[in-house]
């Protein structure tokens, strides 16, 4: 069991209140929308102690002023992208965060946006809109190259680490992943997995570092049948992972779940 909430904003953005080891106290991440953080603060008798910005996008990070003027808490984002309200620019290697709400390591992951970060601590990630449940985001302003790398450095951290990303894409990333794939039963487990949590209204986020390496198609263009799918899709053999990786990417560009 984990005790991070979840408070939603828009139509599927999931914007994070993780708690550090002081009771009471929440780090708040990608706040799109101030209305929903300050409403759940308020429903379990919460503070914030910092915000962490995973990157430039409105839908992340259009909160970050009305939040900053009500609490006056540091705001930490990526020093390569402007965000409003930032008083920490932040790069990858930097440790963020206070004693009392908690240590995050800041790992560069470029690809969604240029400067797009991720934030580790506490057997958690926040990935944003780089890592999915079951899938990534789009390539706005990196390379399939640069996305691919961010991808494999996620994939890298312990298996048992929680995956809180930026909006409930599962169901759809998982049937795209079952396009991919369709005997992996790992991927079938979890479309009926990410059913029951959406029937009972509940996120089908965290997954694991462990469950995104069974079925993400996007970790796995290593695997041979991952590999066959692309180069059918492709319509030529690719060479490399990162080739996989940029055909899938464009493939799934065009996939209507
Ligand atoms: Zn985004
Ligand atoms: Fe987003």
């Amino acid at each position: 069991m984990d005790d991070v909430i979840a408070a939603q904003a828009f139509r599927d953005n999931y914007i994070w209140l993780a708690p550090g080891p002081e009771p009471g106290l929440v780090a708040v991440v990608d706040p799109g929308d101030a209305g929903p953080v300050m409403d759940a603060l308020a429903a379990h008798g919460l503070s914030p102690a910092f915000v962490l910005c995973t990157h430039h996008h409105g839908d992340h990070v259009d909160g970050v002023p009305a939040l900053a003027q009500r609490y006056a808490i540091p705001v930490y984002g990526p020093a390569a992208e402007s965000i409003p309200g930032v008083t920490h620019p932040i790069q990858d290697g930097d440790v963020v965060g206070s004693d009392r709400a908690g240590f995050y390591r800041v790992l560069g992951v470029p690809g969604h946006t240029r400067g797009h970060v991720a934030y580790v601590g506490a057997g958690r990630v926040f990935s944003g809109d780089t890592l999915f449940a079951a899938g990534c985001g789009r390539l706005f302003e990196g390379t399939a190259f640069q996305m691919h790398a961010s991808l494999m450095r996620l994939a890298a951290l312990p298996p048992e680490t929680r995956v809180y990303c930026g909006h409930e894409y599962t169901l759809a990333n998982l049937a795209f992943a079952r396009l991919v794939e369709p005997d992996n039963a790992a991927v079938l487990a979890g479309e009926r997995r990410a059913r029951r949590l959406l029937a009972a209204g509940q996120p089908t986020i965290p997954t694991t570092i462990a469950d995104e390496r069974a079925v993400n198609p996007f970790l796995r263009t290593s695997q041979p049948g991952v590999r066959r799918a692309a180069a059918t899709m492709g319509g030529r053999e690719t060479d490399t992972d990162a080739a996989v990786f940029a055909t899938l990417r464009r493939w799934k560009d065009g996939f209507k779940g």
